[in-house]
């Protein structure tokens, strides 16, 4: 694997590289696991080159302590990548990123940009939109492959995509689970063992969400999901979220007719996890 940290190093490699095939794409913060690999696998099946980055995108974080305390694992990630068989690491500075003369644009991602992730992490999907519309223009990528774990995120990047007419295709892979069905998050690291207990009542929600939505009014099952969140450990929620799964307006009927997604943030021990789960 060759690990690339300037601009000019990895658009000059992508481009000797694009007569070999497709180009794909899986970025990252780092502090690696079997998610983020599972997307590493799946675009070595599918494309010809495989380029990964790692970067801390500063501009996304809405909370400074939540940036400061974000796990870098970097020597533990690379001997994953190489493991995993990636042909290609970019792993820029910020100032690589952001070269001081760069002009900040304002992205129109319409309603995604108030509602939930949007709402509860304001100026959140801005700084995706930044460090993905720049990341996009470097490495011009023919396949991205993102995980359904953010699922608002990949909304907002299809959207993107769209808006910026890039000639790429978005692949959206599984939600990778512990087999206790807590999502793995780069997050968890800052969960002590008890907490990891506590922390897989987000993904029972989700599945007694899925349970019951046709068969239970959406209020009466969300505030029993409250309940067993703050029972089970949780200090706050942001959400939770019985929504289209096309336009994410919140459902107050279920009709197995219309595509449905439950999407759930709350705060264990300070730390802010978020899952998701389609319903239909
Ligand atoms: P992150 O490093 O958290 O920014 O995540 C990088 C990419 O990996 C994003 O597309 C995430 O949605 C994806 N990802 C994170 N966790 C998981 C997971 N548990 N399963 C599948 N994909 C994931």
């Amino acid at each position: 694997m060759v690990v690339l940290k300037t601009v000019s190093d990895i658009v000059a490699l992508i481009g000797n590289n694009r007569v070999k095939g497709k180009i794909g794409y899986v970025p990252t913060m780092g502090a690696l696991h079997d998610g983020h690999l599972s997307l590493i696998k799946r675009c070595k099946e599918e494309c010809a080159i495989t380029v990964c980055s790692i970067f801390v995108n500063p501009t996304q974080f809405n909370d400074k302590s939540d940036f400061e305390k974000y796990p870098v694992k970097i020597e533990e990630d690379i001997a994953l990548l190489i493991e995993a068989g990636c042909d290609y690491l970019f792993l820029p500075t910020v100032s690589e990123v952001y070269p001081s003369e760069s002009k900040s644009i304002k992205y129109d991602i319409g309603t995604l940009e108030t509602l939930w992730e949007g709402k509860y992490r304001p100026g959140h999907f801005q700084g995706v939109c930044q460090v993905m519309h720049r990341f996009l223009q470097i490495i011009q990528p023919n396949t991205l492959y993102l995980g359904q774990k953010d699922y608002q995120q990949c909304m907002v990047i299809q959207k993107l995509i769209h808006l910026f007419g890039f000639n790429t295709e978005l692949i959206i892979g599984a939600t990778i689970r512990e087999k206790s069905g807590l999502a793995m998050s780069s997050r968890n690291i800052r969960l002590s063992e008890k907490d990891k207990d506590a922390a897989v009542a987000i993904y029972n929600s989700l599945v007694y969400i899925k349970e019951r939505v046709a068969v239970e009014p959406s209020d009466a099952i969300k505030k029993k999901v409250d309940e067993k969140l703050l029972e089970s450990g949780f200090t706050s929620i942001d959400y939770v979220a019985i929504c289209n799964a096309e336009t994410l307006e919140s459902l107050n009927e279920f009709n197995d007719s219309i595509p449905t997604v439950a999407l759930i943030a709350a705060y264990l021990d300070g730390v802010r996890l978020i899952d998701n789960l389609l319903i239909c």
